[in-house]
């Protein structure tokens, strides 16, 4: 696995077709447990990841509802059933519609399992001894979208890590168009609450390449 950034932490990312949205194994290199972020269509490549390196999941850690980064979500449970799945509580509309919206789609997705945890302004979600997740809302793609922030325990500033979505992408922001979507709300949350992390804070998009705070503020063609 990869080491981004903080010490005595492990992130990976993987994608699949058809929808190639980032999802995240995020682990604690001292205790080796973990948190499944957005488990979608790439969900076994997840599983190997924590069963290559030895891992427990202990955190299922969601950023949206939308049906990408949920469509692994039955697999997920299923595997790890003792790791409580964590949404903001405006997105539960999303996971109730799920099949129904794979068909849409044309996608056959099982149902997804209950959510255990709904996110609350200022909790922090420890993962092992060294990672702590903090959630902020950040709406305007969906309603209940987050900005997962990770940062060590020691750090003051919370952590300069950023799994925001598809609230911010390099080079581009998130769609407006799906129901609960606003173009305005959505713009608000990236200039208030995620500029306020920082031009060194690195930005990990629910879709495509990582990036920064500062370089999305500085040349972003939305932003600018
Ligand atoms: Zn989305
Ligand atoms: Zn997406």
């Amino acid at each position: 696995m990869a080491r981004r950034g903080i010490a005595d932490m492990l992130l990976d990312v993987r994608v699949a077709p058809p929808f190639y949205k980032n999802g995240f194994v995020l682990a604690c290199d001292d205790t080796r447990q973990a948190a499944l972020i957005d488990p979608g269509d790439e969900v076994l490549d997840l599983e190997d990841i924590v069963r290559a390196n030895g891992l427990t999941v202990t955190h299922i850690l969601l950023t949206h509802g939308h049906i990408d980064h949920i469509s692994g979500l039955a697999q997920a449970r299923r595997s790890y059933p003792a790791a409580p799945i964590h949404l903001h509580r405006d997105d539960q509309f999303f996971v109730d519609h799920l099949v129904e919206t794979g068909h849409r789609y044309g996608l056959a997705v099982e149902p997804a399992p209950p959510i255990d945890v709904y996110y609350t302004e200022g909790m922090s979600i420890r993962v092992g001894t060294s990672i702590v997740v903090r959630p902020h809302h950040t709406p305007g793609h969906c309603p209940g979208g987050v900005c997962l922030q990770v940062g060590s325990p020691s750090d003051p500033s919370g952590g300069r890590l950023l799994i925001v979505g598809d609230t911010l992408f390099a080079g581009s922001i998130g769609r407006t168009d799906l129901p609960g979507g606003d173009h305005a709300t959505l713009i608000r949350s990236i200039t208030t609450t995620l500029f306020a992390f920082g031009d060194d804070a690195v930005v990990w998009p629910g879709h495509g390449a990582q990036t920064t705070i500062g370089a999305e503020r500085r040349t972003n063609p939305f932003l600018t």
